[in-house]
């Protein structure tokens, strides 16, 4: 079995080492002996989502995403979308999550149309919404934990999930107690870290739904992830005494 990873704008979009995401899921994949391989596609590059199985897109300043616009027209947009239609598993982090949205509009009123993939919005604050935080990932059942810094707070429209409800920080918006959303096999949340790799079940899930999707089953072998749960159970308690 082989997996093959898009990672979208991996020298523009990667803000708080979020290709640490990409790292973990080859490795994850590696150490079970799945065949992946990564390829990044970034400003000028064609995009032919049909090539791939997986695909990571990370976070970036509001200047970077602006940057990005002109590219995502030119021809992403509309690939990013088949794919997502198609039921192509992504990881979105951050700024990559808000791209995933309609428009981004900043604080101090630019409107960036962004891809409309997913019924959400964005609307940019003064406030900066900075710090660990921890959520709940509710079809997993699992608490997730990690590194949240963004200005933007997003909303969700009526045909996305969150992710989860905020346990502790601020989530999407700091107001309604979401963090993330979910819609078909897209994956998107604000955590920088980078996430997965002290999210072991979650950097899981998506895996096994991208081997699903491809290969119509999707059995993963059991990791001695003695390292990933003792990180991941130190920031649970740690951000639980807060
Ligand atoms: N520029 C966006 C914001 O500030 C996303 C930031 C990020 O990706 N960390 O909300």
């Amino acid at each position: 079995m082989e997996l093959k990873i898009c990672h979208l704008y991996p020298d523009i979009l990667n803000l708080y080492g979020d290709r640490g995401n990409i790292i973990c899921m080859e490795k994850r994949l590696q150490w079970r002996g799945i065949d992946v391989t990564t390829t990044g596609v970034s400003v000028g590059e064609p995009l032919k989502a049909a090539d791939f199985d997986l695909f990571f897109i990370g976070g970036g300043q509001d200047f970077e995403q602006e940057v990005l616009l002109p590219d995502l027209a030119s021809g992403k947009t509309r690939e990013i979308k088949a794919a997502i239609e198609d039921g192509k598993p992504f990881l979105a982090i951050c700024g990559g999550y808000q791209m995933l949205g309609n428009y981004y509009k900043t604080w101090d009123g630019q409107q960036c149309d962004f891809t409309g993939a997913l019924d959400l919005y964005t609307e940019g604050s003064k406030d900066r919404m900075i710090g660990n935080y921890s959520f709940t990932c509710d079809e997993l059942g699992v608490t997730v934990v990690g590194f949240e810094n963004h200005s933007g707070k997003t909303y969700l429209g009526s045909s996305v999930k969150p992710m989860g409800k905020v346990l502790s920080g601020f989530g999407n918006n700091g107001q309604d107690g979401m963090e993330g959303a979910r819609y078909k096999n897209v994956f998107a949340t604000y955590s920088h870290g980078c996430l997965l790799p002290k999210n072991p079940v979650l950097a899981d899930h998506i895996l096994k739904t991208a081997l699903k999707r491809k290969y119509g089953q999707a059995e993963l072998s059991p990791l001695a992830d003695t390292l990933e749960n003792n990180a991941h159970d130190y920031m649970v308690r740690r951000l639980s005494k807060q």
